[in-house]
C-alpha cells in the first residue's frame, strides 16, 4: 500500500481535456513523474473539480465542449478558493493573439498542440517552481489560530501547538476552506490521498487528536461536528 503521507505531499495535476486518448498520455506521464492526476472532460466539471480539490495546477484545454477552457480560466479566477489556482492553457490554436488572449484571461502559460511531453513537464515545473514559493511564505489565520506554512509552525494565541504530520495536513485543509463542511469520505481523500484505503473512523481519531492540541478547553473549541455530515473549521458553533 502507498505511503499515505507521500501520496499527499505530490501536487495534484487537475487535467481538463475532453480528447481521452491525449488525457490517458498526460496522466500517464505525469503520474510517472511522481504528480498526482485528477481529469474533467468539460468546464463545468473542471469548475466543480478545481473547488473542491484545489488542485496545484490545471492543465486546461482551450477547446472544450459547452464552455470554453477561456470562459473556465475566467471563472477560476473569480472564485475566492480558485483564484489562486497556477493555470497552463492547452491549444491548437498557435496565433498570438490567442495567445494574449488565453494570458489575459489569468492563464499563468500557454502550450500549443501538438507538444512534447517533456517539454509540457518542463512548463508544469516552472510554473510550480513560480508560483509555490508564494504558498511557502504563506502565513494562515483563523480567529486565533496561525500557521506559518514555511516554518511549519502552528501557534494559538501565543501558544505553541505541536502536530503530528496528519493533524498538521487536516489544520492545512480545515483553514485553506474555513467555514466549510467535510464529509469523513472528503477528508481522507484529501488529506490521506485518493488511493489508500483508510476507514472514515480514522478521521473521527485523528480530528479527535486535533482537537487536544489546539484547545485548553471545550469552550475555545473552533472544529465543528457536523452530525452525519462531517467537520468544519468554523466560528464558535451555538
Ligand atoms: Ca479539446
Amino acid at each position: 500500500m502507498a505511503n499515505s503521507n507521500n501520496n499527499a505531499a505530490k501536487p495534484l495535476i487537475l487535467i481538463v481535456e475532453d480528447e481521452v486518448p491525449l488525457v490517458t498520455m498526460l496522466k500517464y506521464n505525469l503520474e510517472q513523474e511522481g504528480f498526482r492526476t485528477a481529469a474533467a472532460g468539460d468546464g463545468e466539471v473542471a469548475l466543480v473539480m478545481a473547488d473542491e480539490e484545489t488542485p496545484s495546477l490545471m492543465l486546461l484545454d482551450w477547446m472544450l465542449p459547452r464552455m470554453s477552457g477561456l470562459e473556465v480560466c475566467r471563472q477560476l479566477r473569480r472564485g475566492p478558493r480558485t483564484r489562486s489556482i497556477p493555470i497552463i492553457m492547452l491549444t491548437a490554436r498557435g496565433e498570438e493573439d490567442d495567445r494574449v488572449r488565453g494570458l489575459n484571461s489569468g492563464a499563468d502559460d500557454y502550450i500549443a498542440k501538438p507538444f512534447s511531453i517533456v517539454e509540457l513537464i518542463a512548463r508544469v515545473r516552472a510554473v510550480l517552481r513560480r508560483t509555490t514559493p508564494s504558498h511557502a511564505d504563506e502565513t494562515l489565520q483563523f480567529g486565533d489560530i496561525s500557521m506559518d506554512l514555511a516554518a511549519h509552525r502552528v501557534r494559538r494565541s501565543e501558544r505553541d501547538i505541536h502536530l503530528g504530520p496528519t493533524e498538521y495536513r487536516l489544520l492545512l485543509h480545515f483553514m485553506q476552506h474555513p467555514g466549510r463542511v467535510f464529509s469523513r469520505e472528503q477528508l481522507l481523500d484529501t488529506v490521506w490521498g485518493r488511493d489508500v484505503y483508510v476507514e472514515p473512523r480514522t478521521v473521527d481519531v485523528h480530528i479527535r487528536r486535533l482537537r487536544k492540541a489546539l484547545n485548553e478547553t471545550e469552550d475555545d473549541d473552533l472544529i465543528r461536528t457536523v452530525r452525519s455530515a462531517g467537520y468544519a473549521l468554523d466560528a464558535k458553533s451555538a
